[in-house]
């Protein structure tokens, strides 16, 4: 029996990759469960797995455990699930203050997805040889206000080759996963980064995401300085998730941090006296606008669903 990591899968094909370098293609034997979740896929990219090579075929017998996985539902009509990574070691959102803007509202959404999901984020401030005056100064501030809480960030142009070593540094030997809006220069990035790396990166439309027939398709990148980029189409971001109201605050790490300090237990941090989260606002301990994003959250929560 050897083992190798998942670098493709089809949804019926799983290219295996060994320590050594050989690369196998396997199916699946038998039945894998997860606890819990119906899926279509039971083994993703980012899986470390074992496999038996017979005569006529090479089989995944086993799955190691996973650290985490990126799960989306296959369509709001059926109850299965995907898994769509495994084992993200970290993810990247690249943001811009402007051309276009990214929003506080975007960037806290996909923070608290990632943290329901354990993955560390890294914010990458790209385009900064475009930005005028004012533009820098709001960076600045969002650079405060994450760096703050504990968000590692990085200031870039890809387009002119500004600090993208620590990029690669940073991405060096990972399994790694980039998001974004569109425009931000995620492909302008990946290419400064490695040339000839052919991402396909474009976001899949819904009626697309949903066709049976490409929902299991996922595949990772390998970086010629080691490690990873986790290329599916569709995952720009996380998907829906599943969050209860009142564990929200879990997904904001200075928000809970000081939630112990409130006077009521389950204090939702909205209206009730003695809450010292509030009061951490009024302080600007706690920033504003992570605050708002911690309240629209909480307020249009219908059905606890969450689109990042
Ligand atoms: P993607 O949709 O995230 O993959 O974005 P692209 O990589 O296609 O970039 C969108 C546009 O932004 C293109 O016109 C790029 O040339 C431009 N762009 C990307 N990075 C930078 C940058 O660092 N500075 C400037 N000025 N433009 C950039
Ligand atoms: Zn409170």
């Amino acid at each position: 029996m050897k083992e190798g990591l998942v670098i493709k899968s089809t949804g019926s094909w799983y290219t295996v990759k060994t320590a050594e370098g050989e690369i196998h293609n396997c199916r699946i034997k038998g039945k894998f469960r997860m606890e819990g979740i119906r899926t279509t896929n039971p083994i993703a990219v980012g899986d470390m797995v074992d496999f038996e090579s017979n005569k006529d075929a090479e089989v995944i017998v086993g799955i190691h455990d996973r650290k985490n996985y990126i799960i989306r539902k296959s369509s709001n009509l059926s109850k299965r699930s995907q898994i769509i990574a495994s084992n993200v070691d970290q993810a990247f959102l690249i943001v811009t203050v402007n051309y276009p803007l990214t929003t506080t509202t975007f960037i806290d959404r996909f923070l608290t997805a990632a943290e329901a999901y354990r993955i560390p984020v890294r914010l990458i401030f790209n385009k900064i040889d475009r930005y005028r005056p004012n533009d820098m100064v709001r960076l600045s501030e969002l650079k405060n206000t994450y760096e703050k809480i504990g968000y590692k960030c990085f200031e870039i142009s890809a387009k002119k080759e500004i600090h993208l070593d620590v990029i690669k540094e940073t991405l060096k030997g990972k399994i790694n996963l980039l998001s974004g809006h569109s425009g931000v220069g995620k492909s302008t990035l990946i290419n400064a980064i490695q040339p000839g790396l052919d991402l396909k990166t474009g976001e899949i439309s819904e009626s697309h995401a949903q066709g049976k027939h490409t929902t299991t398709f996922s595949e990772m990148f390998e970086l010629d300085f080691s490690g990873y980029i986790i290329d599916t189409p569709g995952i720009r971001g996380f998907g829906t998730i599943d969050m209860e109201k009142e564990e929200m605050s879990h997904f904001f790490p200075e928000i809970f941090k000081i939630s112990k300090n409130c006077q009521f237990h389950n204090c939702s941090h909205i209206h009730e006296p003695g809450c010292a989260v509030k009061a951490a606002v009024e302080e600007g301990e706690i920033s504003l606008s992570r605050y708002e994003s911690y309240l629209g959250m909480i307020l249009e929560d219908e059905d606890n669903k969450y689109r990042i």
